[in-house]
């Protein structure tokens, strides 16, 4: 047994990153500048996306797409329960209402089935959320936005870098096929990233959304109080001081302190994922060798970003539940957590809308048997060794 604790998933910070930091702390432009500019164009060359807009969180990378895609009281927004609380407080934000609907019981991410039946006159989007890095299933998807109108605004905060039939999700070509078959009304894809302390890399804070330019722009002038510089670009009769307030918008800029980090952890990011990969691996041929537990599948279309493990446990299997599996882990050492009580279950959410725990079958039944387990780059290979083990030791102790 490990003698001290594996925490479940800190940040891979270097010598690099701080010393981007520094440059930008002595060099008297530390808020939104030259850094940022720099990292949002990195960063759209890197998922080949058309343009992007660096701020302060996912959560605000969605919640100024949904205002840039004009969403807002009286319309109806479709996702899942089985996400972080962010992607269905963004749509209450903006006013509109939540329509969860149930998730595939092999990925967890929204079933497209559900979401056509959930379609009604006042629906004006989908949040998809690409659940621990898996792409959900977006040709369906775009093929419903299509037919009805709609628009697409990714919940992508694991999503990085991760390809749905070979294509970068953020990247231009996914964003736009829909909107090039569509006569008239094209569907627009806005996405969201995040760079939270615990993400495939991270700015401590941070998001970024990604897009056509033209939804970018108004993206911006939404997440920076709706100041435009336009006027005075166009007519140059005051100083550069003039601006006009367009919209009474936010402010969630991504300052150059957090770009610097950044832009040091896109460099990395590739490397970063080629250790997730061989940690996961060597989890998959260790836990899918076990029949009480149920490893992760990757659908044979997608290339996941495995931003989390997200194990399940075959209860019928055990003689314990979920939450002693974590306790027996814990006890051994290792750091384990559950990604994502499902919203309908919160109070909030079943209080509003009336939701019951058996409403959503799936997200229900997998939530009571899913444990994640520590992932992340820094991880030694006695590190995983230990995982496995650890995780061996529990099942052997509590087989049925
Ligand atoms: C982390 C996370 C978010 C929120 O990201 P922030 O950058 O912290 O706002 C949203 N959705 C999912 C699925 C997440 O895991």
């Amino acid at each position: 047994m490990r003698t001290t604790f594996l925490p479940f998933s800190p940040p891979s910070i270097g010598e690099e990153e701080i010393e981007e930091v520094i440059d930008t702390l002595r060099s008297d432009w530390i808020t939104t500048g030259p850094k940022t500019k720099r990292f949002e164009s990195e960063f759209a060359e890197f998922v080949g996306a058309p343009a992007a807009l660096a701020v302060n969180s996912a959560t605000s990378a969605m919640r100024v797409g949904l205002a840039t895609l004009g969403i807002g009281a009286g319309d109806e927004v479709i996702t899942t329960p089985m996400t972080f609380c962010s992607t269905v407080h963004v749509i209450e934000h903006s006013g509109a209402r939540p329509v969860l609907v149930d998730v595939l019981p092999d990925t967890l991410t929204i079933d497209p089935e559900q979401v056509e039946r959930a379609v009604t006159a006042r629906t004006k989007a989908l949040l998809p959320v690409h659940l621990y890095g898996h792409p959900c299933a977006m040709d369906e998807l775009l093929d419903i936005a299509q037919r009805h109108h709609l628009h697409i605004v990714e919940d992508a905060a694991h999503a990085l870098p991760a390809r749905y039939k070979g294509r970068l999700i953020g990247s231009a070509p996914l964003a736009c096929a829909a909107g090039e078959a569509a006569e008239g009304v094209g569907v627009r894809v806005l996405t969201a990233f995040s760079f939270y302390a615990t993400k495939n890399m991270t700015t401590g804070e941070g998001g970024m959304l990604t897009g056509a330019p033209d939804l970018i722009d108004q993206a911006r002038l939404w997440s920076l109080h709706g100041m435009s510089h336009d006027a005075y670009n166009r007519y140059n009769a005051e100083g550069s001081w003039y601006y006009e307030v367009v919209l009474p918008g936010y402010k969630c800029n991504m300052a150059d302190i957090e770009a610097s980090l950044g832009i040091r952890q896109l460099e990395k990011l590739p490397a970063f994922q080629i250790r997730r990969h061989e940690i996961v691996a060597r989890y998959q041929v260790a836990f899918g060798a076990l029949p009480e537990l149920e490893a992760p599948t990757e659908r044979a279309e997608v290339e996941s970003a495995w931003q989390l493990y997200a194990l399940r446990l075959n209860l019928d299997r055990l003689t314990i539940h979920r939450a002693q599996f974590i306790e027996e882990l814990k006890a051994l050492n290792i750091g384990a957590s559950v990604h994502f009580i499902p919203l309908h279950m919160q109070p909030y959410y079943a209080n509003k809308y009336g939701y019951q725990f058996a409403d959503y079958p799936v997200a229900q039944r997998e939530y009571m048997r899913l444990v994640s387990l520590p992932l992340y780059p820094r991880m030694s290979d006695q590190d995983v060794t230990d995982v496995i083990e650890a995780v061996q030791a529990v099942v052997e102790k509590y087989r049925r």
